[in-house]
Protein backbone atom coordinates (compact mmCIF):
# COMPACT_ATOMS: atom_id res chain seq x y z
CA UNK A 1 0.00 0.00 0.00
CA UNK A 2 0.87 2.96 -0.83
CA UNK A 3 0.56 6.45 1.94
CA UNK A 4 0.16 9.36 0.06
CA UNK A 5 1.59 11.75 3.36
CA UNK A 6 3.37 14.48 2.56
CA UNK A 7 5.74 14.70 5.85
CA UNK A 8 8.62 17.99 6.72
CA UNK A 9 10.79 14.96 6.49
CA UNK A 10 10.27 14.62 2.62
CA UNK A 11 9.70 18.80 2.37
CA UNK A 12 13.21 18.95 3.75
CA UNK A 13 14.41 16.28 1.44
CA UNK A 14 13.45 17.67 -1.91
CA UNK A 15 14.72 21.29 -0.72
CA UNK A 16 18.36 19.26 -0.35
CA UNK A 17 17.91 17.92 -3.89
CA UNK A 18 17.14 21.19 -5.38
CA UNK A 19 19.85 22.43 -4.09
CA UNK A 20 21.89 19.50 -5.14
CA UNK A 21 20.41 20.22 -8.71
CA UNK A 22 21.61 23.86 -8.84
CA UNK A 23 25.29 22.48 -7.61
CA UNK A 24 25.01 20.68 -10.82
CA UNK A 25 24.37 23.13 -12.77
CA UNK A 26 20.25 24.31 -12.90
CA UNK A 27 19.84 27.71 -12.55
CA UNK A 28 16.27 28.10 -13.68
CA UNK A 29 14.40 29.40 -10.52
CA UNK A 30 10.89 28.16 -11.65
CA UNK A 31 12.39 24.66 -12.04
CA UNK A 32 14.39 24.52 -9.17
CA UNK A 33 10.94 26.00 -7.70
CA UNK A 34 8.85 22.90 -9.14
CA UNK A 35 11.33 20.26 -8.15
CA UNK A 36 11.32 21.69 -4.99
CA UNK A 37 7.20 21.83 -4.40
CA UNK A 38 6.21 17.96 -6.38
CA UNK A 39 6.38 14.84 -4.04
CA UNK A 40 8.41 12.45 -6.03
CA UNK A 41 7.35 10.15 -3.13
CA UNK A 42 4.57 9.77 -5.08
CA UNK A 43 5.64 9.08 -7.66
CA UNK A 44 7.27 5.64 -6.90
CA UNK A 45 6.54 1.98 -6.20
CA UNK A 46 6.09 2.18 -2.52
CA UNK A 47 9.39 -0.37 -1.96
CA UNK A 48 11.84 2.66 -3.52
CA UNK A 49 10.06 5.55 -1.62
CA UNK A 50 12.72 6.07 1.33
CA UNK A 51 14.78 6.71 -1.84
CA UNK A 52 12.26 9.54 -3.90
CA UNK A 53 15.04 12.20 -3.35
CA UNK A 54 18.33 10.99 -3.94
CA UNK A 55 18.88 11.39 -7.93
CA UNK A 56 18.37 8.76 -9.72
CA UNK A 57 15.76 6.60 -11.74
CA UNK A 58 13.63 4.32 -11.19
CA UNK A 59 11.54 1.23 -12.47
CA UNK A 60 7.65 1.97 -12.70
CA UNK A 61 6.50 -1.20 -14.10
CA UNK A 62 5.94 -1.89 -18.15
CA UNK A 63 9.78 -1.70 -18.65
CA UNK A 64 9.67 2.19 -18.12
CA UNK A 65 11.22 4.26 -15.76
CA UNK A 66 10.82 7.46 -13.74
CA UNK A 67 13.98 9.63 -14.71
CA UNK A 68 16.31 11.23 -13.08
CA UNK A 69 15.65 14.74 -11.00
CA UNK A 70 18.64 16.00 -12.75
CA UNK A 71 17.63 14.67 -16.06
CA UNK A 72 13.89 16.29 -15.62
CA UNK A 73 15.06 19.44 -14.27
CA UNK A 74 17.78 19.52 -17.53
CA UNK A 75 15.00 19.18 -19.77
CA UNK A 76 12.60 21.50 -18.49
CA UNK A 77 15.24 24.36 -18.04
CA UNK A 78 16.07 24.00 -21.88
CA UNK A 79 12.12 24.56 -22.67
CA UNK A 80 13.01 28.36 -21.73
CA UNK A 81 9.05 27.53 -19.69
CA UNK A 82 6.78 30.86 -19.35
CA UNK A 83 4.02 30.79 -17.40
CA UNK A 84 0.69 30.46 -19.44
CA UNK A 85 2.90 28.87 -21.92
CA UNK A 86 1.23 25.23 -23.78
CA UNK A 87 3.15 22.11 -23.56
CA UNK A 88 3.34 18.61 -25.11
CA UNK A 89 4.54 15.67 -23.29
CA UNK A 90 5.84 12.66 -24.99
CA UNK A 91 5.87 9.82 -22.46
CA UNK A 92 3.56 10.96 -19.24
CA UNK A 93 5.14 7.26 -17.25
CA UNK A 94 4.71 8.23 -13.70
CA UNK A 95 3.07 11.77 -14.36
CA UNK A 96 6.88 13.61 -12.50
CA UNK A 97 7.92 15.24 -14.88
CA UNK A 98 4.16 16.52 -16.11
CA UNK A 99 3.97 17.74 -12.68
CA UNK A 100 7.38 19.71 -12.80
CA UNK A 101 5.78 21.29 -15.75
CA UNK A 102 2.69 22.22 -13.61
CA UNK A 103 4.56 23.76 -11.21
CA UNK A 104 5.81 26.15 -13.30
CA UNK A 105 2.06 27.05 -14.15
CA UNK A 106 1.79 25.94 -17.90
CA UNK A 107 -0.87 24.61 -19.25
CA UNK A 108 0.18 20.45 -19.74
CA UNK A 109 -0.92 17.86 -22.21
CA UNK A 110 1.26 14.64 -21.75
CA UNK A 111 0.46 10.97 -24.24
CA UNK A 112 1.46 7.70 -23.10
CA UNK A 113 1.64 5.02 -25.08
CA UNK A 114 1.13 2.18 -22.17
CA UNK A 115 -2.32 2.68 -21.05
CA UNK A 116 -1.73 1.10 -17.49
CA UNK A 117 1.08 3.53 -16.88
CA UNK A 118 -1.48 6.74 -17.66
CA UNK A 119 -4.05 5.23 -15.21
CA UNK A 120 -1.69 4.57 -12.86
CA UNK A 121 -0.13 8.44 -13.78
CA UNK A 122 -3.91 9.66 -13.30
CA UNK A 123 -4.84 8.24 -9.93
CA UNK A 124 -0.69 9.82 -8.40
CA UNK A 125 -1.71 13.42 -10.10
CA UNK A 126 -5.14 12.95 -7.97
CA UNK A 127 -3.24 12.58 -4.98
CA UNK A 128 -0.60 15.61 -5.84
CA UNK A 129 -2.82 18.13 -7.28
CA UNK A 130 -6.52 19.91 -6.28
CA UNK A 131 -9.11 19.51 -8.76
CA UNK A 132 -8.83 23.07 -9.74
CA UNK A 133 -4.97 22.95 -10.87
CA UNK A 134 -5.73 19.82 -12.79
CA UNK A 135 -7.84 21.91 -14.63
CA UNK A 136 -4.43 22.62 -16.77
CA UNK A 137 -3.30 18.58 -17.11
CA UNK A 138 -4.24 16.80 -20.30
CA UNK A 139 -3.46 13.52 -20.36
CA UNK A 140 -3.94 10.89 -23.24
CA UNK A 141 -3.02 7.31 -24.31
CA UNK A 142 -1.98 7.03 -27.76
CA UNK A 143 1.78 6.72 -29.80
CA UNK A 144 3.28 10.67 -28.94
CA UNK A 145 5.73 10.28 -31.72
CA UNK A 146 2.54 11.76 -34.17
CA UNK A 147 2.03 14.53 -31.51
CA UNK A 148 -1.13 15.48 -30.45
CA UNK A 149 -2.78 17.35 -33.52
CA UNK A 150 -6.12 18.03 -31.56
CA UNK A 151 -4.73 20.55 -29.33
CA UNK A 152 -1.84 21.81 -31.24
CA UNK A 153 0.06 23.94 -31.88
CA UNK A 154 1.99 23.78 -28.57
CA UNK A 155 4.86 26.58 -27.11
CA UNK A 156 6.65 23.90 -25.38
CA UNK A 157 7.38 19.84 -27.00
CA UNK A 158 9.41 18.00 -24.23
CA UNK A 159 9.82 14.03 -25.43
CA UNK A 160 11.07 11.80 -22.44
CA UNK A 161 12.25 8.64 -23.94
CA UNK A 162 15.09 8.23 -26.98
CA UNK A 163 14.52 9.09 -30.29
CA UNK A 164 16.40 7.18 -33.47
CA UNK A 165 15.77 10.95 -35.15
CA UNK A 166 13.84 14.05 -34.74
CA UNK A 167 9.86 13.52 -35.64
CA UNK A 168 8.48 15.98 -38.13
CA UNK A 169 5.80 15.71 -36.88
CA UNK A 170 6.60 16.98 -33.59
CA UNK A 171 8.10 19.97 -35.12
CA UNK A 172 5.06 20.85 -37.38
CA UNK A 173 2.86 21.17 -34.36
CA UNK A 174 5.28 23.94 -32.67
CA UNK A 175 4.43 27.41 -32.84
CA UNK A 176 6.68 29.66 -34.67
CA UNK A 177 9.57 30.76 -31.94
CA UNK A 178 8.52 27.17 -30.00
CA UNK A 179 11.03 25.01 -28.85
CA UNK A 180 11.60 21.00 -29.11
CA UNK A 181 13.64 19.46 -26.06
CA UNK A 182 14.35 15.50 -27.62
CA UNK A 183 16.82 13.13 -26.99
CA UNK A 184 18.51 11.62 -30.07
CA UNK A 185 20.52 9.01 -30.75
CA UNK A 186 20.52 5.43 -32.54
CA UNK A 187 22.72 4.07 -29.36
CA UNK A 188 21.89 3.37 -26.14
CA UNK A 189 23.49 6.88 -25.48
CA UNK A 190 21.27 9.64 -26.78
CA UNK A 191 22.29 13.49 -26.94
CA UNK A 192 19.61 16.03 -25.54
CA UNK A 193 18.51 18.01 -28.75
CA UNK A 194 16.83 21.58 -28.32
CA UNK A 195 15.14 22.21 -31.92
CA UNK A 196 14.30 26.26 -32.06
CA UNK A 197 10.91 26.74 -34.46
CA UNK A 198 12.30 29.82 -36.81
CA UNK A 199 9.25 29.32 -39.15
CA UNK A 200 7.46 27.12 -41.42
CA UNK A 201 11.13 26.58 -43.36
CA UNK A 202 13.45 26.74 -40.84
CA UNK A 203 14.92 25.61 -37.49
CA UNK A 204 17.88 26.06 -35.46
CA UNK A 205 19.34 22.66 -33.77
CA UNK A 206 21.58 22.89 -30.49
CA UNK A 207 23.42 19.71 -29.27
CA UNK A 208 23.56 19.67 -25.88
CA UNK A 209 25.03 16.55 -23.28
CA UNK A 210 24.54 12.77 -23.14
CA UNK A 211 21.81 11.36 -21.38
CA UNK A 212 20.36 7.40 -21.70
CA UNK A 213 16.58 7.19 -21.87
CA UNK A 214 13.79 4.16 -22.63
CA UNK A 215 13.46 3.77 -26.41
CA UNK A 216 10.16 6.08 -28.02
CA UNK A 217 8.51 3.55 -29.63
CA UNK A 218 5.74 4.13 -32.24
CA UNK A 219 5.31 5.19 -35.48
CA UNK A 220 8.15 8.12 -35.86
CA UNK A 221 10.70 6.68 -33.67
CA UNK A 222 11.72 2.83 -32.91
CA UNK A 223 9.65 0.19 -34.15
CA UNK A 224 8.14 -2.08 -31.80
CA UNK A 225 10.45 -5.32 -31.58
N1 LIG B 1 8.27 11.59 -18.09
C1 LIG B 1 8.22 10.35 -17.35
C2 LIG B 1 8.15 10.54 -15.88
O1 LIG B 1 8.27 11.67 -15.42
O2 LIG B 1 7.95 9.54 -15.17
C3 LIG B 1 9.38 9.45 -17.66
C4 LIG B 1 9.07 8.60 -18.74
S1 LIG B 1 10.01 7.22 -19.26
C5 LIG B 1 11.69 7.70 -19.19
C6 LIG B 1 9.52 7.35 -20.99
C7 LIG B 1 8.05 7.06 -21.25
O3 LIG B 1 7.80 7.27 -22.64
C8 LIG B 1 7.65 5.63 -20.94
O4 LIG B 1 6.58 5.63 -20.04
C9 LIG B 1 7.24 5.08 -22.32
O5 LIG B 1 6.19 4.14 -22.25
C10 LIG B 1 6.82 6.33 -23.04
N2 LIG B 1 6.82 6.25 -24.50
C11 LIG B 1 7.69 5.63 -25.33
N3 LIG B 1 7.34 5.81 -26.62
C12 LIG B 1 6.19 6.56 -26.60
C13 LIG B 1 5.33 7.08 -27.61
N4 LIG B 1 5.53 6.85 -28.92
N5 LIG B 1 4.27 7.82 -27.23
C14 LIG B 1 4.01 8.06 -25.92
N6 LIG B 1 4.79 7.59 -24.92
C15 LIG B 1 5.86 6.86 -25.26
Amino acid sequence: MHHYQDTYKHKGLRNLLAQQLKSKGIQDELVLKAIGEIPRHFFLPADFEAHAYEDKPFPIGEGQTISQPYTVAYQSQLLELKPGQKVLEVGTGSGYQASVLLACNVEVYSIERHAALSEKAVKTLQKAFSPAQLEKLHLSVGDGTQGWPEYAPYDRIIVTAGAPSVPKALISQLVNGGILVIPVGKDEVQKMVRIVKINEKDIKTEVFADFSFVPLVGKNGWKES
